[in-house]
């Protein structure tokens, strides 16, 4: 891609950064900056006003097509609108999920009159989704979701149990890893894809507290929960490729609004650094210089590999995307610590009040796990981008 912006590109800059500037004060000056890792919790009315605020103005699905609401902008706005949105110290988003992985899954796999229904309430900020793929005994052996699914009367009845089910405590909707053939052999060809509304007596939701005092993911029961026969994506059985394709989308360009964010944590980092001195450790100073050349490295790569889909699902170059970031996060959240030193231990506030460094380097401790464990994208690269033999798997 030419990472040179254009003259309309910077237009666009402006204006974005303009309507930013113009919105994020006044009522809603006080989501700055909050939201982020490990600080899902805080203020989730006053985010989802924003989120609202950011639809009614056309800020949301800028990179949807233009048939279904969305802008189509181009890759290069993309990346001007996460720069802007990040050094605005715009807040966590509470619509990232709808946004960033249902919606692309229902515009590539989903039926005409499901992006009817459900792009609208995306694009408006209105409806919060989540993920409901993991059980106790499905995580990175995804095909082995015992979660029943079954048509009964028009409509699907559900029973079995998710957990770690990000934003489930204040989502409308849950699109469900679902078994719909409990014989089918290899597991995987007997799984659904199924979008269920969280509101309602079949669904119980009961949070999970993490150790950054926060209660981000939740278990989630499904009691005899229901939905109609047409909320399905895919074909009955099929929804092993679906739910494939929205974990690509999770490399897609909302990985260049993480790095923003990072940014954003290693240039605080930086200004501690220099301010208690530890700059002067040359130690100190070869590991920042490493976490900045590291996410240099994610952006080129991210820009490299959306470049190459040009629009798609980004393709082999950016399986190594996960893994690198998950990674160099982590190390990051070791090295804020090193770098506060004593103060890293101290919580400022009672009794569990963290700092956003200190929530970071907890909360990082998960990036190597969630959307893949570091294990599991080194399979993904060696069977899938490397061509390798496949490991031996229990049939
Ligand atoms: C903060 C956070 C948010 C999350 N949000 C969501 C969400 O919104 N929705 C959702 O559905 N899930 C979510 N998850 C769950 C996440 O996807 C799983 O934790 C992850 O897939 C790993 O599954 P598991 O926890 O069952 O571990 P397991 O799969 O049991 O793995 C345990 C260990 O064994 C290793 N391992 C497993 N299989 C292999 C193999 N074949 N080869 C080598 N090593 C292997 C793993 O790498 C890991 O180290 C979230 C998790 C976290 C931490």
């Amino acid at each position: 891609m030419n990472t040179r912006f254009s003259e309309e590109d910077e237009a666009f800059r402006k204006e974005f950064s303009q309507w930013l500037a113009d919105n994020l004060s006044g009522e809603f000056a006080v989501v700055k900056g909050r939201g982020g890792p490990g600080d899902e919790h805080a203020l989730f009315e006053e985010r989802h006003a924003w989120e609202k605020k950011m639809g009614a103005d056309g800020w949301i699905g800028i990179a949807f097509p233009k048939e279904v609401g969305g802008r189509d902008l181009s890759l290069n706005q993309q990346v001007i609108f996460y720069e802007e949105y990040a050094r605005a110290r715009g807040p966590g988003r509470v619509g990232h999920i709808g946004e960033g992985l249902l919606g692309p899954t229902v515009i590539h796999f989903g039926s005409e009159e499901q992006k009817k229904r459900f792009i609208p309430g995306i694009l408006s900020g209105e409806t919060i989704w989540c993920q409901g793929y993991s059980e106790p005994d499905a995580g990175s052996d995804l095909a082995n979701v015992k979660t029943r699914a079954e048509l009964v009367g028009g409509e699907w009845v559900l029973n079995g149990q998710k957990v770690w089910t990000s934003g489930a405590a204040w989502s409308d909707w849950c699109f469900v890893v679902c078994r719909t053939d409990p014989d089918a052999k290899p597991k995987h060809k007997g799984i659904s894809y199924i979008l269920v509304p969280m509101r309602q007596e079949g669904v119980e939701v009961r949070p999970i507290e993490q150790m950054t005092g926060d209660s981000e993911f939740s278990e989630v029961f499904f009691n005899d929960a229901r939905t109609a026969e047409e909320n399905i994506v895919g074909n009955v059985n099929g929804g092993w490729k679906v739910s494939m394709g929205t974990l690509d989308f999770e490399r897609g360009a909302s990985t260049l609004g993480q790095q923003m964010l990072f940014h954003n944590e290693l240039d605080e980092i930086i200004r501690i650094a220099k301010e208690n001195g530890k700059s002067e450790d040359p130690v100190m100073r070869q590991r920042i210089a490493d976490a900045w050349i590291g996410l240099r490295l994610q952006r080129y790569n991210a820009l490299r590999s959306l470049s190459a889909a040009e629009g798609a699902a980004p393709g082999r170059e950016a399986m190594i995307t996960k893994i690198f970031w998950a990674t160099w996060h982590r190390s990051l959240g070791k090295l804020a610590m090193d770098v506060l030193g004593a103060r890293g231990e101290i919580a400022d506030g009672a009794p569990y009040e963290l700092s956003g460094l200190q929530r970071m380097y907890l909360f990082a401790r998960s990036d190597t796990i969630y959307a893949g464990s570091n294990e599991i994208q080194r399979n993904i690269i060696s069977e899938r981008a490397l061509g390798l033999p496949r490991e031996p798997r229990p049939s």
